[in-house]
């Protein structure tokens, strides 16, 4: 049987370590991996930690991105190459919303409602976080989230809070 090629779209936060370029190595083991192709990620946006008790300006920043890709395979095997890659780059899952060096989302997996004890997709939360709208609608400025309508008309109605980052300036401590 020829496996289907689906559309898939990941966000990525992280806000421990070296962010950026957490992010951006995980998002080549994504493209490397077996089965998934045609990544393409957005440029990545800072945000004020989300927390259980809403934004903590005290927390560490985060970075977030979001990338399209193609892939052969099944919802959960995609789920276990996420957890794996996260779980390379050092994510320890703690309590909830804490503090992580990667997380990696599924938000959608082409047009599949997936409701189970591993996996939910859509994405429940994505329609309301700026942090997964802002960096995709720069990616796709004409894109649409299944169920909830056009990603510019969302992120309006959310607000954007988010912040360009510059990604060759991380990692230059040099001060003053
Ligand atoms: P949030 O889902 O609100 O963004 P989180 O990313 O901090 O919270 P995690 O601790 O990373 O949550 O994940 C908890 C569990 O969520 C995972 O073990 C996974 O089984 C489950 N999960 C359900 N739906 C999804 C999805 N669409 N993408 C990733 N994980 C999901
Ligand atoms: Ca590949
Ligand atoms: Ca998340
Ligand atoms: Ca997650």
């Amino acid at each position: 049987m020829i496996a289907q090629i689906v559309p898939v779209l990941f966000a990525f936060g992280a806000n421990l370590g070296d962010r950026g370029e957490t992010i951006r190595a995980a998002q080549c083991e994504l493209a490397e991996g077996e089965g998934i192709g045609n990544l393409r990620a957005s440029p990545l946006r800072e945000t004020i930690a989300l927390t259980e008790h809403g934004p903590d300006p005290d927390a560490p920043r985060y970075l977030n991105g979001v990338a399209i890709a193609e892939t052969a395979l099944q919802p959960h095997a995609l789920l276990d190459l996420m957890q794996s890659i996260e779980a390379r780059h050092g994510r320890v899952r703690d309590e909830r919303w804490g503090d992580r060096t990667l997380d990696i989302d599924l938000i959608l997996y082409g047009g599949r409602v997936i409701s189970d004890e591993r996996l939910t997709v859509p994405h429940p939360r994505a329609h309301e976080r700026d942090f997964v709208l802002a960096p995709w609608l720069a990616l796709e400025p004409g894109a649409v989230l299944m169920g909830h309508g056009r990603v510019s008309d969302l992120l309006q109605r959310v607000g954007d809070t988010t912040r360009p980052f510059d990604e060759a300036g991380e990692g230059d401590h040099a001060e003053g």
